[in-house]
Parts: structure tokens; sequence; C-alpha cells
């Protein structure tokens, strides 16, 4: 046994890729329905095992570099493309990837031990590899909302490709085809070998540390402006967006706005329970999600009010949709409450420009107050007249009742 800086070096490929292992697997831990980065956890396992080997040819010479890599990190790429076709497609073409490694690993098999012929065996396992490889690049080219890290990716995707067919080839021009047994640690082929490795280790976990971090970001995004229990945007992400779309319109061009609350919802709580309550809030978003056209942006703003904003629709629509939709509640059937008490709900419409937001939500809630003062389960449209009336109203009385 010999001891010296090579020793050293020969730890390098297998230790990286065992602390991306590590932490793709305790990453993986805390988001287990995520399983591409379980996918990836074992491909870098995989692939730091297949590195080892040149570590423990210094214990034992029947341990060699080629035969650990040309074993272990051919299935550690098929988990690290399974993994990427899960997370851009959601699907994987598994069947197609295992009979590529089936081949690739019977060819390679051949030429090694009927030809005994270690470049050749080498760049079989590389073309293979390549195969796998440009399934991931076709899932990632067939997913269309790529951003910098997705590009990042599929250019290393196409990198690593270049790389493997390149350095067979680059190899054989430099010193000619290594012979099987013969391979020396300091040859082209060997030293390429582990630098492509370490290269391709590093990059990839990068860039999948990268993705993962984004996706966990961008989810806590959602979460900040979902509200859980109706699945639609809660208070403030309502508002956020509804300030977003309302500054993009053109004045040409009308928006609505829909205010809604549920009637006598604190009947609902107390005759029927809590639950059943929920139940009616989450029933009420379904029938919204269901009938608003696929420009609406639909939000909970609290207890059983919800508000929908309708781009581009005049008054006359906005009027005829949640006409519809009052009517849709009224005819809904609600677990555990008798269909001889109607579970209704009000709405109050307004229609703008876009250039004053708060006027806009102002006058839907106006048109929502007449509604409840006529006797609930209808439709109303408030305009700037009634704006006036009802400020000179306020001015006399306090807030309105019931809400
Ligand atoms: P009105 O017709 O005037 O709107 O009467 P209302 O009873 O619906 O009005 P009010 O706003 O006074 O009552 C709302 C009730 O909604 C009070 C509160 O207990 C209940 N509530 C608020 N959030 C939730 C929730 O998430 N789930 C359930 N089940 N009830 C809720
Ligand atoms: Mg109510
Ligand atoms: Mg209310």
């Amino acid at each position: 046994m010999r001891l010296d800086s090579s020793y050293i070096l020969s730890t390098i490929n297998p230790v990286v890729g065992l602390l991306f292992a590590l932490t793709f697997y305790l990453i993986w831990r805390q988001q287990p329905d995520r399983r591409h980065i379980l996918h990836w956890a074992v491909a870098f396992f995989l692939g730091s095992l297949g590195f080892s080997f040149e570590f423990l040819s210094y214990f034992d010479p029947m341990f060699r570099l080629s035969d650990g890599v040309n074993i272990f990190v051919p299935i550690c790429v098929l988990l690290l493309v399974r993994g990427v076709c899960l997370r851009y497609t959601g699907i994987a073409p598994t069947r197609l990837l295992i009979l590529i490694l089936g081949v690739t690993y019977l060819t390679a098999s051949w030429i090694n031990f009927v030809h005994q012929n270690a470049f050749g065996r080498g760049l079989t396992i590389s073309i293979g590899i390549v195969a796998m490889l440009t399934a991931a690049t076709a899932a990632m080219l067939k997913y269309r909302a790529r951003d910098r890290i997705d590009f990042g990716i599929l250019v290393a995707l196409l990198a690593a490709s270049v790389l493997l067919l390149g350095r067979p080839v680059l190899s054989f021009f430099i010193e000619g085809a290594p012979e099987k047994g013969l391979i020396e640690d300091t040859s082209f082929w060997a030293v390429s070998m582990k630098v492509a490795g370490l290269y391709s280790l590093l990059v990839f976990a990068i860039l999948f540390m990268l993705r993962i971090a984004a996706d966990l970001f961008a989810e806590l995004n959602q979460q900040s402006v979902t509200d859980s229990l109706s699945g639609l945007l809660n208070r403030r992400g309502f508002f956020a967006a509804a300030e977003t779309l309302a500054r993009e319109a053109t004045p040409a061009l009308p928006i609505s706005v829909l205010l809604l609350d549920i009637d006598h919802f604190k009947h609902v709580n107390d005759n029927y329970g809590h639950q059943i309550g929920d139940r009616v809030i989450r029933t009420m978003a379904d029938l919204m999600q269901s009938s608003a056209p696929e420009a609406a942006m639909l939000g909970r703003l609290g207890g059983e009010e919800f508000a929908i904003f309708l781009p581009n629709t005049g008054s006359m629509a906005a009027l005829a949709f949640a006409g519809a939709l009052r009517t849709s509640m009224h005819l809904q059937h609600h677990v555990g409450i008798p269909s001889t008490h109607p579970v209704t709900v009000s709405i109050g419409v307004a229609e703008g420009t876009g250039e004053d937001l708060e006027l806009l939500l102002h006058l839907a809630d106006i048109g929502l107050y007449m509604a409840k003062n006529s006797g609930r389960d209808q439709v109303q449209m408030a305009n700037t007249e009634m704006l006036v009336r009802d400020r000179r109203q306020r001015s006399g009385k306090p807030v309105r009742a019931g809400r």
C-alpha cells in the first residue's frame, strides 16, 4: 500500500458526492412528496460509490476506478435523469431508460470480456449515458416555463453530453486506445475521467440545489397569498394581484369587481356546526372557480366574504355572471343542511376603468350593502351617485349592520 497526495485526491469525488447525497437526502426528508430530490440523493450516492473505487484500490488492487465508474455511474445517471424528468414533466420514461441501461451494460460487458477492449467499453458507457441524458434534455425542452436555473441545467446537460463523447475521442488522439488492465493513474484517460466526474458532480449538485431552493421559495410565496381553506387568493394576495391587473388595464376597456358575502352565515355555524360552515365556504369557492372566466381573479377576503375581479368585463356581463353565481349557490345542496334551508349569497357589483381600484371596491361594497338591506340573496350594482348618497348616509349612521 502506498500513501501519497494522490491518495488524498482520490477521496475528493467520493467525499463530494457523498456530502451532496446526504444533503439532498436531508432536504428530501423535509419534503417527501418531491420524489425527484430523493432520486438526486441516490444518484449522488451511486456516483460517489463509483469514484470510491480509486480510493479503495490503495487497499486492494482488485478495485479499479474504471470498473467502479462503469458499473455505478450509468445507474447514477439513470436516477439523475429520472429525477429531472419527474421535476419538469411529472412523469419519467423509466422503461426507455432501463432499456438503454441494459443495452449499455450488455454491450460494454461483451466488448470488455470478449474483446478485452477498455476503450470500446468506455466509449459504449459514454454513449449509453449520453442517450439517457438526452431523455432529460428532451423533458426540459418540453417544459415551457423555463427560468434561468432551468436554462443552466439544460446547458449543463448538453455540456455533459459533449464532454462524455469528447473525452474518449480526445483521449484516443492523445494517447491511443488504452489497454485493459494497463490504465495508468496519470493517463489522460484516467485523469480526464476524474476531472469530468468532479465537474459534473459540482455543476449538477449546485444547479439542483438552486432549483430546490427556488422551488421552495416559490411555494412559500404562493402559500403567503393563498387561503388554505378555499384555495383562493387570500386578502393580501387578492389586493396585490388586483392592483397589478388594474394598473395594466387599458382605460378604454372596463373592469368589474364583485364582492360576495354569504347570508346569515352565523346561523349556519350555530345550527349545523363550524365544520359544515367550513364546507359551505369551500363549496362557495368551488362554485366561483368553476363558473368564473379564465382571466378572473378570485379571492377570499376573510370569513364568508369573497371578491372577484373581472378584467375586460362590462357591467352587463358582470351582472349576468353574478346572477348565475347567486342562483347556483341558492340551488346548491350542502351535506348536513336541509334543502328546505338554502344557503344564499348577496353580491355587490361595480364597473370601472381600473384607474381607481379603491373607488371600484368601495362601489361594489355599497352594492353589497344594498343587496343585504333589500333582503339578501340578490345582486346589486352601485354607481357614483349612490356613492355620494352612501357617504351622506354614513356620516349620519355608523357602519352597516350584519357584516
Ligand atoms: P349577513 O347575512 O349579514 O352577512 O350575516 P352573517 O351571519 O353572515 O354575518 P357575519 O359577518 O356577522 O357573520 C360571519 C360569521 O362567519 C361569523 C364567524 O363566526 C364566521 N366565520 C368567519 N370565518 C369563518 C371560517 O373560517 N369558518 C367558519 N365556519 N365560520 C367562519
Ligand atoms: Mg355574511
Ligand atoms: Mg360577513
